[in-house]
């Protein structure tokens, strides 16, 4: 499955009698590859510990509100939501980084609705659908701001 999976936690009383614990350990693919590293465009990824930086993140900023802070540069800006260059290039998601839909295209009318803030409900049914299946109605305070950076990083030629 490569990394291109979400853990859902659920809880039990059952007794579980067979338990296939193991201990946490890197993939052996990872010890002496980079190439996550190379690719975090925030610097998320540290020499000095083996979680990733959340703080640093730049999936984090674009799935919360508020201002982009003033230390990721234009240039860091590349999708509408989350990030994952680190997946999209590691050669464990090789066999799954093409399994996408789409393309998915928007009118310019589509976008300057997106660019507006309009909520969801209020959408056209076919923007509604599109924005559904793209998963973009998950994160309404993120949308028109990230897209009106994505525009601005086009403009500036970046
Ligand atoms: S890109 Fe993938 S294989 Fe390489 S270090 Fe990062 S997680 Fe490991
Ligand atoms: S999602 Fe993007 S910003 Fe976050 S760790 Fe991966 S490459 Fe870095």
């Amino acid at each position: 499955m490569g990394s291109f999976f979400s853990f859902v936690a659920y809880f039990s009383d059952i007794p579980c009698d067979n338990d296939d614990w193991v201990e946490i350990r890197q993939a052996d693919v990872c010890t002496h590859c980079r190439i996550c590293f190379n690719n975090c465009p925030t610097g998320a990824i540290r020499e000095d510990r083996f979680l990733i930086d959340n703080e640093r993140c730049l999936s984090y900023f674009n799935e919360n509100a508020g201002e982009f802070p003033e230390w990721i540069p234009l240039s860091a800006h590349h999708c509408l939501y989350d990030c994952l260059k680190c997946q999209i290039n590691c050669p464990m998601n090789k066999e799954y980084v093409n399994n996408v839909i789409g393309p998915i295209r928007f009118s310019e009318d589509e976008t300057d609705r997106l660019l507006s803030g309009s909520p969801f409900d209020t959408y056209p049914p076919d923007l509604k659908q599109k924005s559904k299946k793209l998963g973009l109605h998950q994160w309404p305070a993120g949308i028109p701001r990230n897209l009106s950076i994505l525009l601005a990083r086009t403009s500036a030629g970046l």
